[in-house]
């Protein structure tokens, strides 16, 4: 076999329907239908085998900052791979893992500059929960072994990570392998299990939260949280205040406050970091999807001084932080970071982001008044559209009809790729996307919801 260029579309589809596995995806259902299949990208375009261009209103799985193949991107990667493809840190520091977390440390909050490497959004949230429960252990409380999480929180699909999630869909069957934890109610405004609306909201979830640290006094490590938008539980994004109103409680109650960045992380949200919105400093900090720009698997667990410094001491002491992934560091994924961050200042890019997160605002307020839109949510350059059966009642649409689904298939047909949450639809492009890049996907969404649901 040579080059890819001599293989078919037609044989690339069957290789594909007979070889591969794809995630979260129902196999059979893949099997039978036309798949399309991605061979190029550009800017924040995806162009398939035919030469089709798709707008990729999901930034690959919210990777995607800069565009695809950026040349500043590209370059360094190709010179990196001229000097080193990979080293292990297990016994060996390498040039760019250094740099990369000695720049990193310079935008974090505050206090959080020491960085442990891993390669996805999982692992960097697996090191977390492992890490607190050890600090507690070297602080010599043992018994502090509980979690504290959120209805409708993601935070990957290992099972560390799934044990500290709370999407039924995706976690019930793995119950019985799974460690249990201590689930507070999510600030899902718009469905609100504390029997508010948003008018009437004074946070009685946090009440609510509080009271879970008052019963677990003494036992619970760590709260697990994303700040300001619970990402694949449907971009449910938080009352402002909320964070910080966590941070406070986790102080009052001695619990270490663990903050999944993945999706928030460098520059969604309008700031680098979510937390900057609220002043709040974690304990422990989990980054992955646009550290290294869409390009690479790359992840990092940043910890305050006191969480590092709990593992310190002689070897037989046992204080060691056993845990470590093959590709940590790795050079081409860190170059790549690198460049990304130099980016960030020389596009000026989270100044050029306000206007068009203001314009996304504007423009969602159209979804709002359709008949089939029960909430329309935003936090920066992510937004859901929560498409609902009865908009007086709030009724959702049996899930079994794929409404969501279908918006996206017709979303497809008109040049634009999105995935769905649910029935809720998502808007998260590459930060880069031009206004009228914007204005296409917006129509296109609006047209598709209206074709579907109308
Ligand atoms: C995507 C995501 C993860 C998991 O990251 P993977 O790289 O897919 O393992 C964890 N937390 C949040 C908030 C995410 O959005």
């Amino acid at each position: 076999m040579s080059g890819t260029n001599s293989i078919t579309t037609e044989q690339l589809r069957l290789w594909d329907k007979r070889h591969v596995w794809h995630p979260f995806t129902q196999m059979q259902e893949w099997e039978r239908d036309e798949q399309i299949i991605i061979v190029k990208g550009e800017g924040c375009w995806l162009i398939d085998t035919d030469g089709r261009r798709y707008l990729d209103g999901v930034a690959s799985m919210w990777t995607n900052v800069h565009g695809h193949c950026r040349r500043e991107l590209n370059d360094a990667l190709k010179e990196q791979v001229d000097r080193l493809e990979h080293s292990t840190l297990l016994g060996l520091a390498s040039e760019q893992s250094i740099i990369l977390a000695a720049r990193l440390a310079e935008i974090t909050p505050p206090g959080l500059d020491r960085f442990f490497y891993s390669d996805n959004g999982s692992t960097a949230m697996e090191v977390a929960v492992k890490m607190a429960y050890q600090y507690q252990v070297h602080s010599g409380r043992p018994e502090r072994s509980r979690f504290i999480t959120f209805r409708h929180a993601y935070h990957g699909d290992t099972l560390g990570a799934v044990s500290v999630g709370g999407i039924g869909i995706y976690h019930t069957t793995f119950k019985p392998l799974m460690f249990e934890t201590i689930q507070a109610p999510a600030p899902y405004c718009y469905r609100c299990e504390m029997g508010c609306s948003r008018t009437s909201c004074s946070m009685e979830c946090i009440d609510a939260l509080e009271a879970l640290m008052e019963g677990n006094a003494g036992l619970v490590a760590g709260l697990v949280i994303e700040p300001l938008v619970q990402g694949a539980g449907g971009m449910i994004v938080q009352p402002a205040g909320f964070l910080k109103r966590v941070r406070n409680l986790c102080d009052r109650y001695d619990i270490l406050m663990i903050v999944d960045e993945v999706a928030t992380g460098f520059g969604r949200t309008g700031k680098m970091f979510a937390c900057n919105h609220e002043g709040v400093v974690p304990d422990i900090m989990a980054l992955s999807k646009g550290i290294a720009a869409g390009y690479l698997p790359l992840a990092a667990t940043v910890m305050i001084d006191k969480v590092y410094s709990a593992f310190l001491g002689s070897y037989s002491e046992l204080k060691t932080f056993f845990h470590g992934h093959t590709f940590t560091g790795n050079p081409l994924a860190c170059a790549v970071a690198l460049k990304s961050l130099q980016l960030f200042q020389q596009d000026n890019l989270l100044a050029e982001l306000q206007p068009k997160i203001a314009w996304l605002t504007q423009r969602l307020g159209d979804f709002e008044s359709m008949p089939h839109v029960g909430d329309v949510r935003q936090c920066g350059l992510a937004a859901g559209i929560e498409l609902v059966e009865n908009r007086e009642t709030g009724a959702p649409y049996p899930w079994e009809l794929k409404v969501g689904m279908r918006v996206c298939l017709e979303a497809r047909k008109r040049g634009v790729f999105s995935r769905p949450l649910g029935n809720t639809i998502v808007i998260f492009p590459p930060l880069v996307i031009s206004n009228s890049e914007l204005e296409i996907l917006l129509n296109v969404l609006q047209e598709s919801i209206r074709v579907v649901t109308e």
